[in-house]
């Protein structure tokens, strides 16, 4: 079996060639492909890349000509990735490759996707952290329940592969969105090392961007189509919530006789029920442009096989007729 290792790569001079004997040394039977994406390296790290590629034609290098991030460099290797099975791994060295038979005994219970759960992990403080912050809030918010989102070390099948769609920083919520594709995700608790050569890429400020990463992953897995269901919501809320205080302040006036000058909840409710008809509208506008563009299109199915398709077709014609 072929196995393609993608391997997002920047500045990692030091790293890269122990990496690639490692991996080498744990393929077993398997024939290999190894693809490194220098995602823009300022240092040695293309030379070194080039050299290990003369010499080894298992070895593919893609270069960016500046830095696009992780989730470009992984979409960039999927699309060229060739094995039934593609590993993606940091180029660190903190993944340890001694995993990778692990990995396929996990894929073959019957599983698409696997990802690492970096179980015990070698990072400071101010990175793990906010890291588990991250996974308790993308745990709830999609219905997948894994302890570690954010490996980088995952194992996957070729369709899966070849279905995803990766950008801005969407690297992080792979398993969200292979789970909404229909894909069956699993997770195993893989070595971690400390980083020993080089300097980590991200810091705590990742997670700020990453958020909304994660609503746009929840919009284009939950809501994408039915973008009314979280707009209306929202909006009806909001309304509900003006309305309400506006009925309470005319009951005052009404009834009462009490002023409505100097009232700042009469300005609270006209904003709520403005803002709430907002919300709807764009829900209702949202509605309109997802059902255009499915309109004479089949919806992006995952389709996992055909049986017998033409056969059904020709049933279905012969009880029409
Ligand atoms: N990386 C990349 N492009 C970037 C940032 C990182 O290709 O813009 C690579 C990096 O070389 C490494 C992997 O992504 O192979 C993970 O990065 P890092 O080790 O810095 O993240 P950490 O382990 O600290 O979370
Ligand atoms: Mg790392």
């Amino acid at each position: 079996m072929l196995l393609s290792f993608v391997i997002p790569t920047l500045n990692e001079e030091d790293s890269i060639r122990i990496l690639v004997d490692e991996i080498i040394a744990n393929v077993g039977d398997n024939t290999y492909e190894i693809i490194f994406i220098d995602d823009g390296s300022r240092d040695k790290s293309f030379e070194i890349m080039n050299e290990l590629a003369m010499a080894n034609p298992a070895i593919r290098i893609i270069r960016f000509r500046r830095n696009f991030g992780k989730a470009a460099a992984l979409q960039q290797g999927f699309n060229y990735a060739q094995g039934e099975i593609v590993f993606t791994m940091d180029a660190d060295l903190q993944d340890n490759p001694i995993e990778i038979q692990r990995f396929l005994v996990k894929l073959d219970e019957g599983y698409d996707l696997v990802s690492g759960w970096k179980k015990k992990r070698h990072d400071p403080l101010h990175k793990t952290l906010p890291s588990k912050l991250f996974n308790y809030v993308t745990a709830r918010t999609f219905d997948l329940k894994l302890k570690d989102y954010n490996c980088g070390f995952k194992a996957y099948r070729k369709p899966l592969v070849k279905e995803l769609n990766l950008y801005g920083e969407m690297h992080r919520y792979i398993p969200a969105l292979a789970n909404s594709l229909g894909y069956r995700v699993g997770e195993i608790d893989v070595e971690h090392r400390a980083r020993k050569y080089g300097k980590s890429k991200y810091g705590w400020e990742r997670y700020l961007r990453g958020f909304f990463d994660l609503m746009t992953v929840k919009m284009v897995t939950q809501y994408v189509k039915s973008p009314l269901y979280l707009f209306g919501r929202i909006g009806l809320v909001s309304a509900m919530a003006g309305l309400f205080l506006s009925l309470y302040l005319a009951v005052l006036k009404i009834f009462y006789g009490y002023p409505l000058s100097n009232r700042p909840l009469l300005f609270l409710g006209m904003l709520l029920i403005i803002t709430g008809l907002q919300f709807i509208s764009l829900g209702l506008i949202s509605e309109l442009i997802v059902n255009r563009i499915n309109t004479g299109r089949n919806l992006p199915l995952s389709i996992e096989r055909y049986v017998n398709i033409a056969l059904e077709h020709k049933n279905e014609e012969q009880d029409r007729e």
